[in-house]
């Protein structure tokens, strides 16, 4: 790690959303990640899988160096794995299947193309587990003092 960021507090969390255009629950993901980076522009940034999966240094150096959150839309788990094979382990992984089961909630195949009522209400839910994992994370690590 550079010496400089040895001392330096991460201030910002990556999102990153699976890039998946055939099934729904990526539409979600991605719409997921744009509801959060809308609520938290100040300590979030979108980042970009394929670009980050195609080896680019600028996105793989940003998750070794802060904190990443990773939106798994399928059990292929694209985002999160490629993460940890690439950068680091990240610092948090929503399942949007998971959310899903939990809440009961059917997405349709032109959900894909434009999220509907449930596909909107999953996002909005992921978004807000996501806005939580982002303050827990700048929370903890956040000297104790301030
Ligand atoms: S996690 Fe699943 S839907 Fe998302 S990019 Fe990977 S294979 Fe596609």
């Amino acid at each position: 790690m550079p010496d400089f960021l040895e001392t330096m507090r991460p201030t910002k969390v990556g999102i990153i959303a699976c890039s998946g255009e055939a099934i729904p629950e990526g539409t979600v993901t991605r719409i997921a990640a744009r509801l959060v980076v809308e609520e938290l522009p100040e300590s979030t940034v979108i980042m970009c899988l394929p670009l980050f999966l195609a080896g680019d240094e600028g996105e793989q150096n940003f998750a070794k160096f802060f904190p990443t959150i990773c939106l798994d839309g399928c059990e292929k788990r694209c985002s999160s794995l490629g993460t940890e094979k690439y950068s680091d382990k990240p610092s948090a992984v929503i399942d949007v299947k998971k959310v899903m089961k939990e809440m009961d909630i059917k997405l349709n195949p032109e959900d894909v193309v434009e999220l509907g009522n449930n596909g909107m209400k999953l996002a909005r839910r992921i978004a807000e587990l996501t806005a939580k994992k982002v303050d827990e994370i700048l929370l903890d690590i956040r000297p104790k003092d301030e």
